[in-house]
């Protein structure tokens, strides 16, 4: 941080309230004031419905190899897809426990459930190792994109992709996604996991012949050695989870797919029928990929809020200071510690953080105590168990009606409530070894 950056932190500390609140851990909830309709907004962004496109029609083209190497995925025809499922129990608990009534339905997306590798990270990260495969092989002649690209499971292509590595920084799920890919492929995969990542997924990744190097530091530590690691070897390819417009698009596919499932499900989503969706942010590029591709498809219509640990509120730090990627939570003396080991980012990604700034509708904070209560209430009520990580974004319609009511006005939303969607993204946690399980659902 820069001397400008240092007094620009006293002032906004003088000046807002919401930031001293940050900096006590109290959970807040965030307006963003610079989300724009969405015909402007969308005019800001880089990207487009045709990066999407691009990115689903290669994830079409991998299907049949996905679908040989991974035979789970076999019911989805080699998509990587997961349940959207209704939970109505749990909405009359959480109504139950904080004496709040949730206008509109209430539904989970078990991402929690992706085939592969168990989070959200199975959208982004394998998309971006596919991607890479498919780069490679074309320009080594090996493949046309008019194949059946199932032939990529053989000892040849194996034999090839064993001349490359791909590495990257990762608090753990990421590392998976890309371990567990690379490695079918036949890469040499190196993950450099920060604290927070817990055992069991490096040992998961050693069990597949990936390199896992473990740092006493958090995340930024972790990505910034990957990238020097990376950058001195001309056959690595290094997977940058803070400025990826790769991974950012792979988890934009989701959108479309999320579209088709809620018609399934003869779900509304127009003008007279809005959806709300809440999404546990890390560095960005998975809650940001998959509300732009939201934004994309129902525009105006959706209404898109970030969930972020008390301990690492670094997209709301970035955003509300407009200072993006050049302040952290450290910063601000916030100490990035939590058990939300998917969400311990002292750092927001800078790339993501201006994509979203026109478009998000809001950031809210939630402690780790709240995540552990709602884990243990989740299991009980539906029977599905979750990592701590993928619980933020279950507190947010209780949140919005809450806190929130200044935003619904603002946007005629009210009287719309009853008609309305609200969708909780549930990120990660269908891997976790069922000992640990136990001891996530006994914390509270
Ligand atoms: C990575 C992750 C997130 C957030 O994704 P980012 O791209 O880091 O913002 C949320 N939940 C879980 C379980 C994750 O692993």
């Amino acid at each position: 941080m820069n001397k400008n950056e240092d007094k620009n932190i006293k002032s906004w500390k003088k000046e807002s309230p919401l930031l001293n609140k940050l900096i006590s851990l109290e959970e807040t909830f965030w307006i963003n004031p610079n989300l724009k309709k969405y015909k402007t907004g969308i005019k800001e962004t880089p990207l487009s419905q045709d990066n999407v496109r691009d990115a689903e029609e290669r994830l079409k083209r991998f299907a049949p190899y996905i679908a040989k190497v991974f035979p789970e995925t076999k019911g989805t025809n080699g998509l990587i897809e997961s349940p959207l499922v209704r939970i109505p129990s749990m909405k009359q608990s959480l109504e139950r426990g904080h004496q709040q009534h949730i206008s509109g339905e209430l539904l989970l997306k078990c991402d929690s459930h992706l085939p592969i590798s168990g989070s959200i990270k199975a959208r982004g990260g394998i998309y971006e190792v596919l991607k890479h495969a498919e780069e490679l092989a074309l320009e080594h002649r090996l493949l046309t994109k008019q194949e059946d690209y199932s032939i990529l499971d053989s000892d040849r292509f194996r034999t090839f992709f064993s001349q490359y590595s791909i590495a990257v920084g990762s608090t753990g799920n990421l590392g998976l996604s890309i371990g567990i890919m690379g490695a079918k492929l036949g890469f040499n995969v190196i993950v450099h996991m920060s604290a927070d990542a817990k055992q069991w997924k490096k040992d998961l990744l050693r069990s597949k012949n990936v390199k896992v190097i473990e740092y006493e530091a958090d995340y930024s530590k972790a990505v910034e050695e990957g990238r020097i690691g990376a950058n001195a070897d001309p056959n690595c390819y290094f997977v940058d989870d803070e400025n990826s417009q790769d991974l950012f698009l792979g988890y934009s596919v989701a959108a479309s797919r999320l579209k088709k499932q809620l018609e399934d499900l003869e779900i509304t989503i127009d003008e007279k029928h809005p959806l709300f969706v809440y999404l546990p942010c890390g560095v960005g590029g998975g809650p940001g990929g998959v509300a732009f591709g939201l934004k994309l498809l129902y525009q105006d219509h959706v209404h898109c809020f970030f969930a972020e640990p008390t301990h690492s509120p670094s997209m709301l730090l970035g955003l509300m200071t407009g200072l993006h990627d050049k302040i952290s939570v450290q910063d601000a003396g916030i100490d990035n510690v939590t058990d939300a080991d998917g969400l311990a980012v002292g750092r927001p990604s800078g790339f993501v953080g201006k994509i979203m700034e026109p478009l998000l509708s809001g950031i809210y904070t939630v402690s780790d105590e709240q995540l552990y209560k709602l884990l243990k209430e989740l299991v009980d009520t539906e029977n599905i168990a979750l990592e701590p990580s993928a619980l933020a974004g279950m507190i947010g319609p209780i949140k919005l009606f809450k806190e929130g009511t200044d935003y619904l006005r603002r946007y005629h939303l009210t009287e719309k409530m009853r008609n309305g969607t609200h969708i909780i993204w549930g990120t990660g946690g269908s891997m976790i070894p069922e000992e640990i399980k136990k001891q996530y659902y006994q914390r509270h």
